[in-house]
């Protein structure tokens, strides 16, 4: 399992963000209430410069102690030290494990928080999103109940298009830029 992250790891290092990451950074400080919500745990956008992001399902940069020792942070950022794999927690040396989400855990509970308290907006963009992993994939028709102006935007159709205001279809970077040049200067 630590060798294919660490390969992750490897290719994510070498990527860098694209036009849609730096479109959203570049909202995040135009707009005070933009929050950003991702499924996303490669730390690009956070790389991009965004503000305000939560990590709906955590981050490949960060690990925690397997066995919760308490000596150390209950999660750590850590680039660096996986030459050794498994790594060990500093505090206990017992195991780490990665610092994500995976399928059946739940989410953490300040990040459900900070979600349904950034529902409460007047525009919810759905960005290159599947829409088929819950409780992430009901975030948007949450908005939508709450009055929010909603939009999808992903190549392909998901579970979700028929339930928002509008569905866009096009690739992240296309839409994003697009939508960037119609809002024009700050
Ligand atoms: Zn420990």
């Amino acid at each position: 399992m630590w060798e294919w992250y660490a390969w992750r790891r490897e290719l994510i290092r070498a990527a860098r963000p694209n036009r849609a990451h730096e479109v959203l950074a570049a909202w995040s400080r135009r707009f005070p209430r933009f929050r950003l919500i991702t499924q996303n745990v490669d730390g690009l956008h956070e790389r991009a410069g965004t503000e305000n992001v939560i990590r709906f399902h955590g981050s490949l940069w960060e690990v925690s102690c397997r066995d919760a020792c308490g000596r150390v942070p209950s999660r750590w950022r850590e680039e660096g030290f996986l030459e050794e794999l498994p790594p060990r927690c500093t505090g206990c040396r017992g195991f780490l494990r990665p610092g994500v989400i995976w399928f059946g855990e739940p989410i953490d509970s300040g990040v459900l928080a900070a979600s349904t308290e950034a529902l409460d907006c007047d525009v919810c963009l759905a960005v290159g999103t599947s829409a088929v992993v819950y409780p992430a994939a009901g975030l948007v028709t949450g908005a939508g109940a709450l009055g929010a102006y909603t939009a999808e935007i992903n190549p392909e159709a998901t579970p979700a298009s028929g339930g928002v205001d509008a569905a866009i279809a096009g690739r992240a970077e296309a839409v994003l830029d697009e939508l960037d040049g119609l809002l024009g200067a700050p």
